[in-house]
């Protein structure tokens, strides 16, 4: 008898899930399920407690909808992916495992942990899928077989390659016949934990797909409109469930274009499915260039910036009292529940690199403390573009104004009101820059001061990055 073990990582679901189709292909063989929790290595790289909370939730979620297939899910903690290895292998020698299937994982320590895996289970035939992506990294390339650098010749190709023929998505698996055996009790991770709100973030597979199909009938036709203004319901927030593989990005792309039709060819749904794109150029940029999984940035002078280290500024902005209101609005948004709108990680970013000149690494690790989302491609990313020092970032010289920003993305102080009440008292648009109504009012506010001011501060990082430039 065959036994195919399905290793779960971050692929939760069981639509569309490429390795869980390949391991019931065979109707015969017993199918077994595993997720090793490897908490010293989520530490490292500043998992958020409530991205903890949250894949807790799924897990357990994920464990009761296989056992209605017959499918046990095994639960193993291992402190980290060496020691993942060893359980693995010890695991596969007990249940007598003769096929392992997994979804790839692209990040460096993840790759190298897989092809260790393949070298250790010398018994076992292993299998790997491009899970994650709508496209494998790999198969959009420029004519000279490279990796794009610039996203929109990247865009324009892979959406070609979309039109010669689309990614199908594979069906949930029916009812095994064979019992796999026992699963393991309720999954608890010895993880701290936080508390997330299932109202912005759905906990099953089931309320992710309810989501996205709404969000495709409804939402996805107005979202060019309405996408950067935070203070309305613009957006789909899937990324939680894309980041934990809740939702696959085939199953957006379907769905989307069941919605909307048009989209490939530029129509009404076009821009969210470039917002989808944007996530598949980070990680196929991630497989060709896995420095940027070590903090590396992807301009080098870029590393030759001097940064201001000054722990009391890093602080103020991560609890969102820099006296500027978009900013600070945006992060007691992230504070508060474990996600920020675009615009706003936008705003964020470019305030703390280039109105506060801190290492823009600074940011990045505070993100993935407090992100349910987090997630290393698309977060890197979202900072090196910010901070001008990645591929296709903004250059350098651009840098976001955060009074005229918030003026602009928020201009009735809804958004900013909602987090900042201390500021209830100041009236219209006079909310953007309360430190001048304060002062003509002559009133004391219960908010602090601008931490710098801009226009001397953009003179100051214009200078760093062109001295770093020109060493
Ligand atoms: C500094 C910074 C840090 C970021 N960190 C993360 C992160 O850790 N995890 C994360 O998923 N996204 C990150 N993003 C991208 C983006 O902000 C979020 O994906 C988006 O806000 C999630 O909200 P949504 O699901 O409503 O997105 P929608 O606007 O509905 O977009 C649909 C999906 O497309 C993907 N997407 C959208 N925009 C981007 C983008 N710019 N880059 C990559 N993928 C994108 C996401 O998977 C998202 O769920 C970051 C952006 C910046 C500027």
């Amino acid at each position: 008898m065959t036994t195919h073990l399905v290793w779960f990582r971050t692929d939760l679901r069981l639509h569309d899930n490429l390795a869980l189709a390949a391991a019931c292909r065979d109707s015969k063989a017993s199918v077994i399920a595993l997720f090793i929790a490897t908490p010293q290595q989520w530490q490292k790289h500043q998992m958020a407690p409530r991205q903890a909370a949250y894949l807790q939730a799924h897990l357990n979620a994920l464990q009761t909808n296989l056992a209605e297939k017959n499918i046990p899910l095994l639960f193993r903690e291992a402190t980290d992916f060496t020691a993942a290895i060893e359980t693995l292998k010890s695991l596969c020698h007990e249940h007598q495992v003769t096929h392992l299937f997994y979804n790839y994982q692209y990040e460096l320590n993840e790759h190298q942990r897989d092809v260790a895996v393949e070298k250790v289970l010398t018994d076992v035939v292993c299998q790997g899928f491009d899970d994650s992506v709508m496209l494998p990294p790999g198969s959009v390339m420029t004519g000279n077989q490279q990796m794009y650098k610039v996203f929109t010749p990247f865009k324009n190709a892979f959406i070609r390659r979309l039109q010669e023929g689309l990614p199908e998505c594979v069906r949930a698996p029916s009812v095994r016949q064979h019992d796999g055996g026992e699963a393991s009790s309720a999954i608890t991770l010895s993880y701290p934990q936080q508390a997330f709100d299932p109202n912005l973030f759905p906990a099953d597979e089931k309320n992710a797909l309810t989501r996205l199909r709404h969000f495709c009938q409804q939402q996805a036709a107005e979202y060019e409109d309405k996408r950067d203004f935070p203070a309305l319901e613009g957006t789909s927030r899937l990324s939680a469930c894309l980041t934990l593989g809740v939702l696959s990005p085939r199953q957006c792309l379907h769905r989307l274009l069941a919605e909307c039709p048009q989209a490939l060819e530029g129509g009404v749904g076009a821009v969210w499915l470039n917002e989808l794109i944007w996530r598949e150029f980070y990680r196929h940029l991630m497989t060709y260039h896995p420095e940027l999984c070590r903090y590396k940035p992807f301009i080098g002078w870029t590393d030759k910036v001097t940064w201001k280290r000054d722990k009391q500024v890093l602080e103020a902005w991560q609890q969102g009292k820099t006296g500027y209101p978009i900013v600070d609005a945006a992060m007691r948004q992230l504070n508060t529940t474990g996600w920020m709108h675009n615009r706003l990680r936008m705003i964020v970013a470019s305030f703390l690199v280039k109105d506060l000149l801190i290492d823009w690494r600074e940011g990045e690790r505070y993100f993935m403390s407090q992100l349910v989302d987090g997630d290393l491609a698309a977060n890197n990313g979202g900072w090196q573009w910010a901070a001008s020092t990645g591929t296709d970032a903004a250059p350098y010289f651009r840098i976001f104004n955060p009074t005229t920003q918030g003026e602009k993305f928020d201009k009735d102080g809804e958004f900013i009101r909602h987090w900042l009440p201390e500021l209830n008292e100041v009236p219209g648009k006079a909310l953007h820059a309360p430190w001048a109504w304060a002062e003509k009012e002559n009133v004391e506010l219960e908010y602090p001061r601008p931490i710098v001011d801009h226009k001397q501060a953009r003179l100051d990082t214009l200078a760093a990055y062109e001295a770093a430039r020109k060493t």
